[in-house]
């Protein structure tokens, strides 16, 4: 079953997370394999899509908010679109589009970032949207402040969250065909400040950077964390073999599961924002409308009696973007 574990260091300013998606991550994987259309995805590609995942629950958990966290990666070079969304409750969904050949040893920049333009998305969507609120979102490269390259995801959060929550972050992230896991550890902030907006940060909070020397001493040891170790032992031994040393306050552990969000009625209001004209001409092409689920594989299919339903209903609602499922 796939867990995630939250603690802090007792006395210590420094607070912790461990994910290990099992079923969670097999089901996101297994959904692609049995899609006749796409295939299994690369492994280079299914690693950076589990990394994602992991990393995606250990971000939400991290937070005090109640809708979607959505890591995205718009890439340069093969992949695409890289998403991994994760609900308040951790379920979770992912998808990658992969248009060429990915090699078997394909590093980050290979997949993501050919010329330097790939980019990182955070994005957090509230449940419950006052009229007219957009989405918070936040945006980073992936590379290097001089440009050089970046082959790790970790490296690219852990700088996005020093700059949006001016927090001291290390992040170990790993995935294979089996399991997607994460380490994370990060400097607390002190009351009432730091939040992934940024909006409520403080100098004297931003002046402890790199200074915490408590931080300092557990974030070494969070980073000698080796892949292998992180995908294949349990967490009570990673946690011990590491922090042995510390005092360690466990919270009750969460499971997150793979979770679609789709429905009839979301891509029902996707097809009424691409327009009757543009419905019309499918149906005359195709005789009816055929949409997948980018994530879970699920096929809805709209005859001409349904599109003109769509368009007639009475409790049509605004158009959204056709990219929003
Ligand atoms: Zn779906």
């Amino acid at each position: 079953m796939s867990e995630l574990h939250k603690f802090i260091f007792d006395g210590l300013p420094v607070r912790g997370s461990i994910v290990r998606l099992t079923d969670a991550w097999t089901d996101i994987l297994a959904r692609r394999d049995s899609n006749d259309n796409t295939g299994a995805w690369p492994a280079p590609v299914a690693e950076l899509l589990g990394e994602m995942a992991a990393a995606g629950v250990l971000m939400q958990s991290n937070i005090k908010f109640n809708g979607a966290l959505i890591l995205q990666i718009f890439g340069h070079g093969p992949v695409k679109v890289a998403v991994a969304e994760v609900q308040h409750d951790l379920s979770l969904r992912a998808t990658a589009t992969v248009v060429g050949e990915v090699n078997g040893n394909a590093r980050l920049s290979d997949m993501v970032n050919l010329g330097n333009k790939g980019r990182c998305a955070i994005t957090l969507d509230p449940k419950d949207k006052f009229p007219g609120q957009q989405p918070y979102q936040g945006v980073v490269p992936l590379h290097g402040d001089h440009r050089e390259k970046i082959e790790k995801l970790s490296e690219v959060l852990e700088h996005y969250m020093l700059q949006s929550e001016q927090l001291d972050t290390t992040l170990v992230l790993a995935a294979d065909g089996k399991v997607a896991a994460g380490l994370l550890i990060q400097r607390l902030p002190m009351q009432g400040e730091g939040n992934l907006a940024g909006s409520l940060v403080s100098k004297a909070n931003e002046d402890e950077i790199g200074l915490n020397e408590d931080y300092n001493r557990i974030a070494i040891l969070a980073a000698s964390l080796k892949r292998e170790e992180l995908l294949e032992l349990d967490v009570d031994t990673i946690l011990h073999r590491l922090f042995w040393e510390e005092k360690l306050l466990r919270f009750e552990p969460q499971t997150p599961r793979f979770a679609c969000t789709c429905s009839r009625e979301r891509v029902a209001r996707m097809i009424r924002g691409l327009g009757q004209e543009e419905a019309d001409s499918i149906l005359a092409e195709r005789g009816e409308i055929d949409v997948g689920c980018e994530f879970c594989g699920q096929q809805y299919r709209f005859d001409a009696v349904d599109a003109a339903q769509i368009f007639t209903s009475p409790d049509a609602q605004p158009p959204v973007s056709p990219t929003v499922q």
